[in-house]
């Protein structure tokens, strides 16, 4: 189900877990700013998450409330994932669901990065 972007930061999702080291995820590439591994549910042959270690809902939450330190460190960090991913030549696509309309289900602000294949158009 999607989220509701409004509700408070809810501590117990699975992201947060992530981050505090509850539950085990496959990571790929971490600094100060953000933590990236490979999605559970791979929808490309490359389907890495990268995710701010701040507590953010969305990326409407992300872009009002972050300083412009953890927003150019979040974006350099997705930079440096896709750099490490060695995508930039073949080229890879990034994409942020919000909301309800976004189809947003998990309430941790996240990056997806798909790579490793041709896309043509929007993906529904
Ligand atoms: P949607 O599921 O509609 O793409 P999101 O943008 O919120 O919504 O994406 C959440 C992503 O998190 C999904 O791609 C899902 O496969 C992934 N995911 C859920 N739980 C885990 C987990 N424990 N480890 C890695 N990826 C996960």
């Amino acid at each position: 189900m999607p989220i509701d972007p409004k509700l408070p930061y809810d501590e117990q999702n699975i992201f947060a877990k992530i981050l505090r080291g509850e539950l085990p995820c496959n990571k790929v590439y971490e600094d100060e700013h953000a933590l990236a591994f490979h999605d559970i549910r791979p929808q490309a042959p490359v389907h890495v998450l990268v995710i701010p270690k701040a507590a953010y809902v969305s990326w409407d939450d992300f872009t009002a409330r972050a300083s412009d330190g953890e927003i150019a460190g979040f974006m350099r960090a997705v930079g440096a994932v896709t750099r490490q991913l060695e995508l930039d030549t073949p080229g890879y696509r990034l994409m942020v669901n919000m909301g309800g309309h976004g189809h947003q289900e998990v309430p941790h602000l996240h990056v997806h990065i798909f790579g490793g294949r041709q896309f043509f158009h929007m993906i529904c």
